[in-house]
């Protein structure tokens, strides 16, 4: 066979599969072969005598092309992967190869690269593992990191602004424990899809983990980031389409910006993730940006709520139990007491109901709350001798989560029992506020309730927003007016309207009605006089531990 002519090479280089670049030490471009223009979108006249960095996206610290040139010096080699810029703006990962080649007693670079999504199977496809997702086809967290720091570092030069993203799906896992994990790897692809068609050109979007997603944002205005989570969280309001069914997801998203919410690559993901994570707490499907003071309270919360279920383990001497009595407030006699929750600890000193019962609710630890509650009382009626104050009501609080809670029967249904031993008729109190957004299960088992002879009564009624329709429908036996109507009860004559009104829907419905807070003698006159039936207030009785009620 004849010998290859240097034209044969020529046709060779010009016509291989992947993309050839040559270039100078001084960074000229000399060189490209067709399959260049094919990955970059640049003719080769645009390119020829620029230097190489017309391809650079910008996202690489100057940290990655100083160690890739000390690989090059040291080993005669460099090989990894690196994210580019084609011509039209579009940011992509590119396996690249750079090695010396003499030519003419004359140093050239050869680059040689292809885009990481055309790699066949091989060694090369698994190294770009460590910084990219093949799923996605996204940056990995790895990556990410990399990129955030290349940014910030950038940002001392300009005033650009910009946002870190930190975007995670609710309810992710149900896809995949629902539909296995093909089908959770499809809607992912999805939601990758719906990050991308939020995010501009030139943004930078990856993939953390799972179902976590980041972005940097670059934005003109600070005012523009609340526009970018807006639309960032409604992106997932339509269904994502799997093999013709659909699936509905949501996303909470947290944003923090640089550098106002934290001045390092590291801070200000944290701090996006920190927001993510307030945003789940809100409710998720929605965002929040970071802010100091919530993330401060989210904090407070966790302590709290860490050291509630410490101490619910191991230090139940903590809890007690103080009853505030309820009384007739025609006839003056004392009609019954609601039984309040208190917590003494020795660091935090007395915490308040109203702090610890949200936080055990919203974490999850309301069961054991309520059986902490009944465990109290139960010790504090050995102490009460049988037929002390028969016929009187003994109120404890119920959270309306807890209402389907299986585990709910099986701690009340002695409890009341030990209760009527006492002579003592069981009520429960479920706030309004909650009530509305009872299921259908949950209204059956109030109204179980109600059948085995437990009164129902609703708590801080007035705060809601109980249908008059609605009220009809519930099994329940009592309303008690919240105490902020009845503190205002004398300072103008509005409130007494809306007591007056709530008295009236009462009678219509015949429902029994206790006014709470009552703190003056005018207020508790102005209740008599508009035949309120029962009342509990400081102004008669603080709550107190049972046995220095003046039961009899
Ligand atoms: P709530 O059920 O509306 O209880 C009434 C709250 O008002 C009690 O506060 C009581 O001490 C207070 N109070 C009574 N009379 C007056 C008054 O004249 N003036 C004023 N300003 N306040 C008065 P507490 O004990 O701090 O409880 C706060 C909330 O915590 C309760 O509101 C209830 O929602 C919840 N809670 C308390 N104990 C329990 C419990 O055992 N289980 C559950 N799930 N929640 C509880
Ligand atoms: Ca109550
Ligand atoms: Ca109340």
């Amino acid at each position: 066979m004849q010998a290859l002519t240097e034209q044969d090479f020529k046709a060779l280089v010009d016509n291989h599969p992947r993309a050839i670049m040559l270039s100078t030490p001084d960074a000229v471009i000399t060189y490209v072969n067709r399959m260049f223009q094919a990955v970059t979108g640049y003719r080769p006249e645009e390119v020829l005598g620029r230097a190489p960095s017309v391809l650079s996206s910008g996202l690489h610290s100057p940290e990655f092309y100083q160690a890739m040139w000390e690989s090059l010096n040291e080993s005669g080699r460099w090989e990894g992967l690196i994210w580019n810029r084609r011509k039209s703006g579009e940011n992509y990962p590119q396996w690249l190869t750079i090695y010396p080649v003499d030519y003419q007693g004359k140093r050239l670079y050869a680059g040689v690269f292809m885009d990481v999504g055309e790699l066949a199977a091989s060694d090369e496809r698994l190294a770009t593992l460590a910084y990219y997702d093949p799923l996605t086809e996204l940056p990995n967290r790895s990556l990410f990191q990399e990129f955030l720091k290349a940014r910030v570092n950038q940002r001392k030069d300009t005033a650009d602004l910009f946002a870190v993203l930190y975007i995670d799906l609710d309810f992710f896992k149900s896809v995949n424990d629902l539909h296995g994990h093909d089908c959770g790897d499809r809607v992912l692809q999805q939601a990758a899809a719906c990050i991308q068609a939020v995010v501009r050109n030139g943004d930078v979007i990856a993939r953390l983990s799972g179902d976590e997603f980041a972005a940097i944002i670059e934005l003109d205005t600070e005012d523009q980031l609340n526009a970018v989570c807006e639309r960032m969280t409604h992106v997932f309001r339509a269904p994502v389409m799997v093999e013709h069914r659909e699936y509905f997801l949501s996303a909470s998203v947290g944003a923090a910006i640089y550098p106002n919410h934290g001045e390092t690559a590291g801070e200000l993901l944290q701090n996006a993730d920190r927001a993510m994570y307030t945003a789940k707490l809100a409710g998720r499907a929605c965002y929040r940006i970071y802010s100091a003071s919530e993330i401060q309270h989210g904090q407070q919360q966790q302590r709290l709520s860490e050291a509630l279920v410490a101490s619910l383990k191991v230090a139940p001497e903590e809890f007690s139990v103080v009853y505030q009595p309820q009384y007739d407030l025609a006839t003056g006699a004392m009609a019954g007491m609601e039984a309040l929750l208190r917590w003494q600890h020795p660091e935090l000193g007395a915490v308040s109901p109203g702090d610890f019962v949200p936080v055990a609710e919203q974490r999850g630890h309301i069961h054991e709350l309520t059986e902490q509650l009944i465990r109290c009382i139960r010790r504090d009626l050995e102490a009460c001798a049988v037929d002390h104050g028969r016929g009187r009501r003994l109120a404890i609080n119920i959270s309306a989560r807890q209402i389907a809670d299986g585990r709910l029967d099986g701690l009340l249904e002695p409890f009341f029992e030990r209760v009527r031993q006492v002579g003592w008729q069981p009520e429960i109190e479920i706030t309004e506020t909650h009530l509305m957004n009872l299921s259908r299960r949950c209204l059956d088992k109030l109204r179980e309730f109600g059948d085995k002879g437990v009164v129902v009564a609703i708590d801080d009624f007035g705060t809601g927003y109980s249908s008059l329709a609605y009220l009809h429908a519930l099994p329940v036996n009592v309303l008690k007016i919240d105490q902020q109507f009845v503190q205002r009860l004398g300072q103008d004559g509005r409130d007494s309207r809306i007591v007056s009104a709530i008295l009236a829907i009462a009678e219509a419905l015949s429902l029994e009605v206790v006014a709470e807070g009552i703190e003056t003698e005018i207020q508790k006159r102005k209740l008599q006089e508009l035949n309120c039936h029962r009342g509990q207030g400081y102004l008669m009785a603080r709550p107190s531990p049972l046995s220095e009620l003046p039961l009899d």
